[in-house]
């Protein structure tokens, strides 16, 4: 599946509990010797903490990430695994 590059999303900002990042217990990994680019992580973190790179690659934003962990249920590739924050 492809986006378009414009795809409507929101992006996090400071609001008044901080860099909501500081709630995580758990972070996401991506190894990105697995990702394809398919961007379904990016299209469904629900906090808009999955950056799109201009080649469709993902950097996670750890500000913002607040370690739900549905990018690495959803993703395809298995590129995304989640481990305990120290
Ligand atoms: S869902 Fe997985 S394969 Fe797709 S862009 Fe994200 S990390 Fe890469
Ligand atoms: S763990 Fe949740 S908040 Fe963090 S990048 Fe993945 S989907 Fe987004």
């Amino acid at each position: 599946m492809k986006y378009e590059t414009k795809t409507t999303i929101s992006y996090p900002t400071v609001g008044p509990a901080g860099k909501t990042g500081t709630w995580r217990d758990f972070r996401p990994e991506l190894d990105e010797s697995k990702c394809s680019k398919c961007l379904l992580c990016w299209a469904l973190c629900p906090e808009g903490a999955i950056e799109r790179l201009e080649d469709n690659s993902v950097l996670i934003d750890y500000d913002y990430c607040k370690g739900c962990g549905i990018c690495a249920n959803e993703c395809p590739k298995d590129a995304i695994t989640m481990a305990r924050e120290e």
